[in-house]
């Protein structure tokens, strides 16, 4: 049978996962902790699954996680979501992902996506019938070239994907560049994606600007979250869309016929662990120690190090190491050296090559040691 998607291959998490598997290379590739979730998250889980919380869950998600969800967002962003127009639970950010696109992109749509960026956007842009117009952000800190963007804007964008804090690079978006989205969108039909899975882990003080607390964007924007980044519950696949209620009407009409539902106790268990407020307000200073605690050990290297602002992800530049194409090299040091990583050139459509490999620091400390001995010796 044609292809629909004939120059996809599979995943760059998949394949480095993989590859770090068969060589038993200490895997710092595909982005998830190595530590267990809180104890008290599982014995929730275990407790609803007993009392027989096993079928399916409202369409939109279980009503105490969306209550849940509203009553947090008004408290970190000061905004407050009605639960039942504008909170869908979803099988993960990426089925979130998935249904905000096939929701609201029409054939010949164009999609503007800031590259580097999460593999997953451009797929879903093209099955929709969608066209994704690549913008590069600006080498090296990764920050948004507003002439560019704006020359790439035309009667035919139908919605632009930011992400921040930012898969791969690290990069965390300025008040300042949100509001710059605004004013440009102001007055036209284009609408966000906003995907802030990583809105926990921001480091040295700063902090994570949503979308949701941007006049403007808010109104025109699909605000995405994840649990598995927050309560390293990656495995679980529970994520989140905050939207107005005419974008979560059409995005629900999509989720309805992907997965109809997320898995119930699951979602009843992170509804009561939410109460937790102190797990989450944490998370920064939990991250940024392992960050730390990696970019010193890894510093007396050949690497250098390209400054992490938040994620669980530092990106290191190897030219003083070596010129190959940055798969070939990592996949050369997970076989010969056992530290798996992500080449970033994953995350740009044509495949280009800046000599970055990405590296995921939510590891134990044992774990950043072991890998850190083996890259410095490069
Ligand atoms: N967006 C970004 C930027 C991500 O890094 C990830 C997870 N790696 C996702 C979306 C998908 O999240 P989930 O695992 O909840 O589907
Ligand atoms: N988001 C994770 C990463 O960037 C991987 C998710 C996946 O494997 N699809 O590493």
């Amino acid at each position: 049978p044609s292809s629909k998607l004939p120059d996809v291959g599979t995943s760059i998490f998949a394949v480095m996962s993989a590859l770090a598997n068969e060589h038993q290379a200490i895997n710092l590739s595909q982005g998830f902790p190595d530590f267990n979730c809180p104890d008290e998250l599982i014995a929730l889980v275990t407790r609803y699954m007993q009392e027989g919380f096993n079928q399916y869950a409202p369409m939109p998600g279980m009503p105490a996680l969306r209550h849940k969800i509203s009553e947090k967002t008004e408290k970190v962003y000061g905004y407050r979501p009605d639960p039942d127009q504008e909170v869908t639970v979803t099988s993960g950010a990426t089925e979130a992902l998935f249904a905000a696109i096939a929701a609201v992109v029409k054939p010949g749509d164009e999609v503007m996506l800031l590259e580097p960026c999460y593999d997953s956007y451009a797929p879903a842009i093209r099955l929709a019938g969608g066209i994704p117009i690549y913008v590069p952000l600006a080498i090296p800190d990764f920050h948004i070239d507003w002439d560019l963007l704006k020359r790439n804007i035309s009667r035919s964008t139908r919605m632009i994907i930011i992400n921040t804090p930012h898969n791969p690079t690290g990069a965390v978006m300025p008040r300042s560049d949100l509001q710059k989205l605004a004013s440009l969108t102001d007055g036209t039909d284009i609408l966000i994606m906003s995907d802030e899975v990583y809105e926990h882990m921001v480091f040295d003080g700063q902090e994570h600007v949503s979308a949701l607390q941007v006049e403007g964007l808010r109104q025109r924007a699909f605000v995405i979250s994840s649990f598995g980044k927050t309560y390293h519950t990656t495995g679980w696949k529970i994520g989140y869309v905050v939207a107005p209620p005419a974008l979560t009407t059409e995005l629900r009409k999509m989720h309805q016929f992907i997965t109809f539902c997320s898995v119930t106790p699951l979602q009843l268990a992170i509804a009561d662990y939410m109460d937790n407020e102190a797990h989450y307000r944490s998370l920064p200073d939990f991250y940024q120690a392992k960050r730390d605690l990696f970019c010193e050990l890894v510093k007396p290297s050949r690497f250098e190090l390209i400054p992490s602002a938040g994620t669980y992800f530092q990106l290191l530049k190897y030219d003083a190491i070596s010129q190959e194409h940055d798969l070939d090299f990592a996949k050369r040091l997970t076989q010969e050296i056992g530290v798996a990583s992500v080449p970033v050139s994953a995350f740009y459509h044509n495949k280009t090559d800046h000599n970055y490999l990405r590296f995921c620091f939510a590891k134990s400390e044992e774990t950043l040691r072991q890998a850190a001995e083996r890259l410095v010796t490069l």
